[in-house]
C-alpha cells in the first residue's frame, strides 16, 4: 500500500512549480491532497493531473497574504476532508532589490506571504492535529534563508525567520507527536527561477557540486519522506536539498 494512504495534505502554492510537484508526489504516495493558492484555474489543472492518475484531490482559492483568507480556506479544507495530517507551508514570493533602493512595501509584503502567511495557517489548521495527538508540518524555506543572498534581504530574512518558526512549533508541539521540519531548496528550475539572467543562472551553477539544478521533483520526494510515518522521530531539521550548494 502506499505510504500516505489515508491521509489528507494541505499544499499551499500547489498551482505551479515546486508545490504542484509536492501535490502530485504525495497524491501518488495514497494522500487526498487540498490543492491551494490564488490561481484557481491552474489549481484545477493541477486536479486533473492528480486525478488523471488515479488520485482524490480538492482545489481552495488561498491568499497567504490575508489573514481572512488564511481562516476560511483552513475552514474549508477541514470540512470538505473532515481533518488534516499533513500541511505544506510552500507558498511564496520574491521581490529582489538592493537594501539601499529596497521599499519597505516590498519588504513587507514578502515576509506577509513567506513567514506570516505560514504562521497563521499552521495555527488555523492546529487543532484538527491536535484533537488527532498527531501531524506533519514541513515548511519550504531556501538556502538564502540559511546563507544570505544579495539583493534578497527581504526574502533572506522572510526564510530564515521560516526556519526559526519551524523550531519553535517543533518544540512546543512534540509531545502531541505533531513533527514540525523545514525543507531548503537551492537552485530549482521553476517559473521563480526562470527569471534570472543566464549569467546569475551560469555562476549559481559553476558552485553547485552536483554539478546541475534542483528539479521541483527533488523536492517533492523529501516532502514525501517528511511526510512518511518513517520520519516520526525527526523534527525540528531543515533539510538542506541543494546539491551540495551549501553544506551547514
Ligand atoms: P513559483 O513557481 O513562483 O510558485 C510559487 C507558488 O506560490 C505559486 O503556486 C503561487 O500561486 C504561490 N503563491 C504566491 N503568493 C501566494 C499567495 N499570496 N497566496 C497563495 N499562494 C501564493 O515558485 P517555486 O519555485 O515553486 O517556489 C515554491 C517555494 O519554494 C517558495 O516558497 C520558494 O520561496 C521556495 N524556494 C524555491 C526555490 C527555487 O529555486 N525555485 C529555491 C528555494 C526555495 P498563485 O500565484 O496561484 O497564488
Amino acid at each position: 500500500m502506499p505510504s500516505l494512504t489515508g491521509k489528507t495534505a494541505l499544499i499551499t502554492g500547489a498551482s505551479q512549480g515546486i508545490g504542484r510537484a509536492i501535490a502530485l508526489q504525495l497524491a501518488a504516495e495514497g494522500a487526498q491532497i487540498a490543492l491551494a493558492a490564488r490561481n484557481e484555474s491552474k489549481l484545477v489543472e493541477v486536479k486533473a493531473e492528480i486525478e488523471a492518475a488515479g488520485g482524490t484531490a480538492a482545489t481552495f482559492a488561498l491568499d497567504v497574504a490575508s489573514e481572512d483568507s488564511i481562516k476560511s480556506t483552513a475552514k474549508a479544507v477541514l470540512a470538505h476532508f473532515g481533518k488534516l495530517d499533513i500541511l505544506v507551508n510552500n507558498a511564496g514570493i520574491t521581490k529582489d532589490g538592493l537594501v539601499l533602493r529596497m521599499k519597505l512595501a516590498d519588504f513587507e509584503d514578502v515576509i506577509r506571504t513567506n513567514l506570516t502567511g505560514a504562521f497563521l495557517l499552521t495555527q488555523a489548521v492546529l487543532q484538527s492535529m491536535l484533537k488527532a495527538r498527531s501531524g506533519r508540518i514541513i515548511n519550504i524555506t531556501s538556502v538564502s534563508g540559511e546563507m544570505g543572498s544579495a539583493g534578497q534581504a527581504n526574502y533572506a530574512a522572510s526564510k530564515a525567520g521560516m526556519i526559526g518558526l519551524t523550531k519553535a512549533l517543533a518544540r512546543e508541539f512534540a509531545s502531541r507527536n505533531i513533527t514540525v521540519n523545514a525543507i531548503a531548496p537551492g537552485f530549482i528550475e521553476t517559473p521563480m527561477t526562470h527569471i534570472l539572467t543566464d549569467n546569475r543562472k551560469a555562476t549559481v551553477l559553476s558552485e553547485i557540486p552536483l554539478a546541475r539544478y534542483g528539479q521541483d521533483s527533488d523536492i517533492a520526494h523529501a516532502v514525501a519522506f517528511l511526510a512518511s510515518d518513517g520520519a516520526g522521530y525527526i523534527t525540528g531539521h531543515t533539510l538542506d536539498v541543494n546539491g551540495g550548494l551549501h553544506m551547514a
